[in-house]
Parts: structure tokens; C-alpha cells; sequence
């Protein structure tokens, strides 16, 4: 079997093109501008693209965007201030503090700190919440296993996973832990696995879904998939690669793509997969709490 690819570029292409019409019907009703913050504090270099490529997305969805470039020895009591003024800023929807931040700031205090309401990350120990009892009507989810999770239901043609198993391989806060709960809601039979997990493979060749979120290069092989099953690459890691000349490098999965092609029925590429989705939805949840500010219902994906 040679696997369907799921386009993960396209995909997020379709969710900002909805995104932006949403958008410009807001804006053109007159019932509000979307509005994003992007804080970052220090001069990382990688965080800095991120933070970027975001005002950028921003601006294409026709949302109100503010960048926030404080010093690295901004002290956690300045970047707490930072966000009270965010909360308070009824033009802003969305408020989003570019992680790592320095040590000598608490994080969790500042992503606490964060109005739920605005926690277009979906952090906040209230939204975390919402998705654990499956109230997610109005709760943000985190931009990646959301993502993750339309580029499935559109794989699989269905947002009913009876009868499904899923095999989530990773157990952190931003991807495994949110992902498990989002395909529980959907009704597939989930199992969460990780560094302790006795016969990794054995178990992954249970899995319908299959979902790698470990940041270890190529660690699931092609024998580790079972024939048909649709398997979703979280991980990003970048590999050296000396055949595209010294010092060069390249991104891959925590799948062995070529390997697991040969099994699934469906894969996600890195990069072009789960990638541009987490940027997509990110834009999705601001639009999404400005459509609660005023009342409107939000689009699905
Ligand atoms: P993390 O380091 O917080 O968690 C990794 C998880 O993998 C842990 O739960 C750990 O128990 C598990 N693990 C480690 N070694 C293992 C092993 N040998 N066998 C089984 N499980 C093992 O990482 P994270 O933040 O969840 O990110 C995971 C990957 O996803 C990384 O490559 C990261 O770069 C990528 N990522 C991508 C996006 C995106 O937008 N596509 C977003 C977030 C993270």
C-alpha cells in the first residue's frame, strides 16, 4: 500500500481562507476587528520567526495585530503588567506570550495570568479544563492537536472515530495530553503512550490512528503501522544532512516517512503536515473568541 498524503499546506490554506471571510464579514457588519498580541521577551532568534510569521498570517486574515518585543531582562513583574493591560484592551481577542520565556520568569504564573477568554493557546488551567470534561463549546484548543485533528476528520472523511483505535505516542501538556482528549471526544478507543511504555511498536500497530508527538528524528518505523491506519507527524526535528553538502541540515518527523508510507493509509509529511496547521488554528481561535465578543457564531473547520 502507498499512503494518501495529507496535504497539511492546503488544508491550513482552506481554514485561513475561512478565517479571512469570516473576518471580513465581522469587520464589514460592523461587530468588531479581530485582534491578536504577540508578546515575546528577549532576542531568540527561532522565537523571533515564529513571532513574526504570526503578525504576518495576522495581517493576511485582516486581523488587528500588535507585537510586543520586551527586553530579556524584562522583569516577570513588567511582562505580568504587559498582559493585565492586554486583558483589559477590549480591541484585543487573542493574547499570545511566545514561549520559552527567560528563567528568571515563572511561565505557568504568566500563562495563568492570561484572561481565559483571551488564551487563544488554550493553556489556561480553565481551558484545560474544558477540553478534560468536554465542555468545548467555548473553550480554546491548543493550536496543534487541533489542527492535528481536522487534518484527520478530513482524512478520514468523518468527526466520528467509533470504533477506532487511536495511539497517541507522547504525554506533554501542549500536544499529547489535548490530543488524547480531542479523538475521546470523537469517540475513538484511546491510548497514551510514552518514554515508560513497554512494546511501543506492538502498540502502534493497534492503532487506526496513529499520532507521533516525541521530538525523536525517524523513531517510528514502517513496521510499527498498521496496513491503512491514518498517521499523523507532529514532531519537527531537524537532522543533519551531509548529501545536500557540509554543514547542511533538514526537517523531518518522528516518523520514518518512506517506511511508514509503505503501511498507512494516509500520512502527514514533514515539513507540509501538522506544521502549518498549528499557525492556521492559531488565527482560527482569535477569530473564534472575537466572534464570542460579539455574539457570533464561529466557523468550524
Ligand atoms: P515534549 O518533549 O514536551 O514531549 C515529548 C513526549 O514524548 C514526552 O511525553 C515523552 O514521554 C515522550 N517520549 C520521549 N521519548 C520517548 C520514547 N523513546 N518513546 C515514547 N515516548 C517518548 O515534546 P512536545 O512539545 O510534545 O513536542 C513533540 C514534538 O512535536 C517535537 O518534535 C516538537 O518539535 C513537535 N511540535 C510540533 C508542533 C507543530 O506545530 N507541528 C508543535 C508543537 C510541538
Amino acid at each position: 500500500m502507498t499512503a494518501r498524503v495529507i496535504d497539511g499546506k492546503q488544508t491550513a490554506a482552506d481554514v485561513i481562507e475561512t478565517v479571512k471571510a469570516a473576518t471580513a464579514d465581522l469587520v464589514s457588519g460592523k461587530a468588531t476587528v479581530p485582534g491578536i498580541a504577540v508578546v515575546i521577551v528577549g532576542e531568540d532568534p527561532a522565537s523571533q520567526v515564529y513571532v513574526r510569521s504570526k503578525g504576518r498570517k495576522a495581517e493576511e486574515c485582516g486581523f488587528h495585530s500588535e507585537t510586543y518585543t520586551l527586553p530579556d531582562d524584562t522583569s516577570e513583574a513588567d511582562l505580568l503588567a504587559k498582559v493585565e493591560e492586554l486583558n483589559a484592551d477590549s480591541r484585543i481577542h487573542g493574547i499570545l506570550v511566545q514561549l520559552p520565556l527567560p528563567g528568571h520568569i515563572d511561565e505557568g504564573k504568566v500563562i495563568q495570568t492570561i484572561a481565559p477568554e483571551k488564551d487563544v493557546d488554550g493553556f489556561h488551567f480553565l481551558n484545560v479544563g474544558k477540553l478534560g470534561t468536554g465542555e468545548t463549546a467555548d473553550a480554546f484548543i491548543p493550536c496543534t492537536p487541533a489542527g492535528s485533528m481536522v487534518l484527520i476528520r478530513r482524512a478520514l472523511e468523518t468527526d466520528d472515530f467509533s470504533g477506532l483505535n487511536a495511539v497517541v505516542v507522547g504525554r506533554s501538556n501542549i500536544v499529547g495530553k489535548p490530543m488524547a482528549n480531542l479523538l475521546l471526544a470523537a469517540n475513538a478507543t484511546v491510548t497514551v503512550s510514552h518514554s515508560r511504555t513497554k512494546d511501543l511498536p506492538g502498540l502502534c500497530r493497534t492503532a487506526d490512528i496513529l499520532i507521533a508527538a516525541v521530538g525523536r528524528p525517524e523513531m517510528i518505523k514502517g513496521d510499527w503501522v498498521k496496513p491503512g491506519a491514518c498517521v499523523i507527524d507532529v514532531g519537527i526535528n531537524r537532522i543533519d544532512a551531509p548529501e545536500k553538502g557540509e554543514g547542511k541540515t533538514r526537517l523531518v518527523g518522528d516518523v520514518d516517512y518512506a517506511g511508514a508510507a509503505e503501511f498507512a493509509g494516509s500520512i502527514t509529511p514533514v515539513p507540509g503536515g501538522v506544521g502549518p496547521m498549528t499557525i492556521a488554528m492559531l488565527m482560527a481561535n482569535t477569530l473564534a473568541s472575537a466572534c464570542r465578543a460579539a455574539g457570533v457564531e464561529p466557523p468550524k473547520y
